[in-house]
């Protein structure tokens, strides 16, 4: 029997939750108890690695040996070497989803093999990233049932289901980034109709600000001037500012007591001090929500009747004060830190099919978990547009190149063989080269700058007396699993090209196999 469980893999933080028997959620919590895990591995010893918060504390002694954030390079082709073997981002990610799912196991009381899981993706990933997180779990072994939006998941926490209509902005502000997020309430579940963010606006400048606040009134109040250039003092003041900004969203002042060189002050902050201190951080925020608002009403989204908050930092109450004042529609902040592995669970839930069952969701008293039970899968989506290299027909120059998308964002999935015609350019033409891009910002563009190549190769052996403007089909499916398989093909000759696995910053089926042995030979700790 599977198990569903779904997992939020972080940047920072990973969280995994399952929807239990009776229909309520359930957070795993991890060996050490807690709900979150830090996504940093440490290669402790060839053989041996040890993941989580044990992993993160051996950074400063160790620094050439831990990873975290490998999130940040997925879909790419950065690799470190550690004990003689290489590590791509998928298998360093298999690391960490290896100890979520044994830790999960545990709790659970099923062996690792029985877990279908449900993993989280932002919702800007391209392909080339989803395919690498996809890898990641086939090489850790982990059955995966299906990728899903950050956003989505937490839009499904928050109670949203496909009987919801209109439009809910996702506000999601965490340690490291920002991301806005309008989805669609459709009868097929929630669907991303528009994504911005900010990559490097998060809690750590909120930290940053309330650091540089005390040390200035640590300075002036002790008449130690000095402070202000001392480097490794105003890390330590930033790192206290952290646990003094959450005692702030909670009380109206907190106070801090600061020590250098012998010297000592106790710094009070009040809360309209430090948001008079990052009101232009918040604003920030909202010219991004602006956007993403204005990006989903030009594609025909209602405005959004309601704010979902997820992230850490959405916890500082400016944050839904200045979103109310803003938006004027009501904003929900609930558990904001475990909201995205929730929905994951939900979704996991769901499509494993032990929730569909209506006489089972009767049975329950609460209404609440009733309707988690019997919530229906959320269908995904193609996350970017998919278009082909093409000359653009329109340069009398001939010399322009631009995309041609063939497939929009957001189309359901699976796509089945979309065809589109292009043609050869001159006469006797022997070859084509074929590159399917990507959409590689918020918008499709036809502008090459605007997209990224993820799939190419050439199609050879033309007859050579073939006249320029012959007929070359190009077909694109994608599975539900967002594998791409595009096929070109010169009509006369028949002649075929057929590209699937070259998927550009993601280990192909050779090195993904190799990656699974060299994971499933570690010991991992967790
Ligand atoms: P996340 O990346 O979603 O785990 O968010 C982590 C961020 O949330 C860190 O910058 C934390 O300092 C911040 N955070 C967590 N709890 C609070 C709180 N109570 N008030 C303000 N910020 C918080």
């Amino acid at each position: 029997m599977t198990t569903p469980i779904g997992i939020d893999l972080g940047t920072t933080f990973s969280v995994v939750a399952s929807v239990t028997d009776d229909g309520s959620l359930r957070i795993i919590d991890n060996a050490e108890g807690s709900a979150l895990t830090p996504s940093v591995v440490h290669f402790e010893s060839a053989g041996s690695v040890v993941v989580g918060a044990e992993a993160k504390r051996t950074a400063p002694v160790d620094p050439d040996r831990v990873v975290a954030g490998i999130k940040r390079q997925m879909g790419t082709d950065f690799a470190l070497e550690f004990d003689g073997e290489s590590y791509r981002p998928e298998a360093i990610s298999a690391i960490v989803l290896r100890a979520l799912a044994e830790g999960a196991a545990r709790a659970l009381g099923c062996p690792p093999g029985d877990l279908a899981a449900v993993v989280t993706v932002p919702a800007y990933f391209g392909t080339a990233e989803r395919e690498a997180t996809a890898a990641a779990a086939r090489i850790a072994g982990l059955e995966t049932l299906d990728l899903v939006a950050e956003p989505v998941a937490a839009a499904l926490s928050y109670g949203v289901t496909s009987e919801d209509r209109g439009s809910v902005l996702v506000y999601d502000l965490g340690g490291g980034t920002f991301d806005a997020t309008v989805i669609r309430l459709t009868d097929q579940g929630p669907r991303v109709v528009a994504v911005d963010g900010a990559s490097r606006l998060g809690g750590l400048d909120f930290d940053e600000r309330l650091g540089a606040l005390l040390l200035e009134r640590y300075a002036s109040m002790t008449d130690d001037e000095a402070a202000l250039d001392d480097e490794e003092f105003a890390l330590r003041v930033y790192a206290d500012a952290e646990e003094l900004k959450k005692k702030l969203s909670r009380a109206e002042s907190a106070a801090l007591p600061i020590s250098r060189g012998g010297k000592s002050a106790r710094i009070a902050v009040t809360r309209a001090e430090f948001e008079a201190a990052t009101a232009s951080l918040v604003h920030e925020t909202l010219r991004v929500v602006d956007r993403v608002i204005s990006a989903a009403t030009a594609l025909g989204a209602p405005a959004p009747s309601q704010v979902l908050l997820t992230g850490g930092s959405t916890r500082m109450p400016a944050i839904t004060l200045a979103l109310q004042d803003y938006l004027r529609v009501p904003v929900r902040l609930s558990d904001p830190d475990t909201a995205v592995a929730k929905g994951a669970a939900i979704h996991a839930r769901a499509l494993s099919g032990t929730g569909a069952e209506p006489a089972a969701a009767r049975l329950l008293s609460s209404p609440a978990a009733a309707r988690l039970l019997a919530s229906r899968p959320v269908r995904s989506v193609v996350p970017r547009a998919i278009g082909v290299k093409i000359h653009d027909s329109h340069d009398p120059s001939g010399k322009g190149i631009i995309v041609e998308h063939i497939i929009p964002a957001n189309a359901p999935l699976p796509v089945r063989e979309v065809t589109t015609t292009f043609a050869t350019v001159v006469d006797g033409q022997n070859r084509i080269r074929i590159e399917l891009m990507e959409q590689a910002g918020s918008v499709a563009g036809s502008d090459l700058a605007f997209n990224r190549r993820i799939l190419d190769g050439e199609l050879t052996g033309l007859p050579a007396d073939l006249p320029s403007g012959s007929p070359i089909d190009v077909s694109v499916s994608i599975g539900t699993d967002g594998r791409i398989e595009c096929v070109a093909r010169e009509r006369g000759s028949g002649r075929e090209l057929v590209l699937e696995s070259y998927m550009e910053g993601v280990a192909d089926a050779h090195e993904a196999a190799e990656l699974r042995r060299v994971v499933s030979g570690l010991l991992v700790k967790g």
